[in-house]
C-alpha cells in the first residue's frame, strides 16, 4: 500500500531516529575511548547516557501509539559512521582523531536535531500533545549536546609539533590541551 498519511510518515521517521539512537550508543562509546582528554571523554559518556534516556522516551512514544519499534538501521547516521571508518585510513594522530570526532559528533547532532524538529512538527499537526512533549525533551538534549561540542571544538588546542603527538597516548589527560 502506498504511503498517504502524515501518521504513516511520522511512524517512518520515528523508526529512523530510533535506529539512529541505537547506533549512536556504540559510536559514542567508541569516541569516548578515543578521547585522551578526561573532560571530552566524560562529555561523550554523558551524552551516551542521555541517549539511553532518549531511547526510553521513544519507546514510551511507541507504547502510547500501541506499537513496537523494529530493529532497523538509519542510513543517514550509518553513513556518518562509515565516513569515520574511512577517515581512519588516514592514520590520524590521537589528537587529530579526537578533534575529528568532535566535528563528526556535531554532524550527528545536527542530523538528530533536524529529525526531532520534523517529528515535533508532525506530532503537533497530529495533535499528539504528550508525544510532542517527549520529542521536545530529546530535541533539547541534542541542542545542548551540539552547543557543548561547539565550545569544546573552539577550545581545542591542536599541537603543531608532530613529535609531541607520538607519546600523546601515554599522557594523562588534559595536560597538553590548554
Ligand atoms: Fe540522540
Ligand atoms: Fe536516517
Ligand atoms: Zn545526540
Amino acid at each position: 500500500m502506498p504511503m498517504q498519511t502524515i501518521e504513516e510518515l511520522f511512524e517512518h521517521e520515528l523508526q529512523d531516529i530510533y535506529s539512529a539512537e541505537q547506533s549512536l550508543l556504540e559510536a559514542l562509546e567508541q569516541m569516548a575511548q578515543e578521547s585522551s582528554d578526561r573532560e571530552i571523554k566524560r562529555g561523550f559518556m554523558q551524552h551516551r547516557k542521555e541517549t539511553q534516556g532518549q531511547i526510553k522516551r521513544l519507546e514510551k512514544i511507541y507504547k502510547s501509539l500501541g506499537q513496537k519499534p523494529e530493529s532497523g538501521s538509519c542510513p543517514g547516521v550509518e553513513g556518518l559512521i562509515k565516513e569515520k571508518k574511512l577517515f581512519m585510513r588516514e592514520k590520524p594522530s590521537n589528537e587529530l582523531l579526537e578533534f575529528y570526532n568532535i566535528g563528526a559528533a556535531q554532524k550527528v547532532e545536527r542530523y538528530e536535531i533536524t529529525a526531532y524538529e520534523s517529528l515535533v512538527d508532525m506530532a503537533e499537526k497530529l495533535g499528539m500533545t504528550d508525544i510532542v512533549d517527549l520529542l521536545e525533551q530529546n530535541l533539547q538534549e541534542e541542542e545542548m549536546a551540539l552547543n557543548k561540542l561547539k565550545a569544546i571544538a573552539s577550545e581545542f588546542d591542536v599541537a603543531e609539533d608532530v613529535d609531541e603527538e607520538v607519546d600523546a597516548e601515554e599522557e594523562p589527560a588534559a595536560s597538553s590541551r590548554r
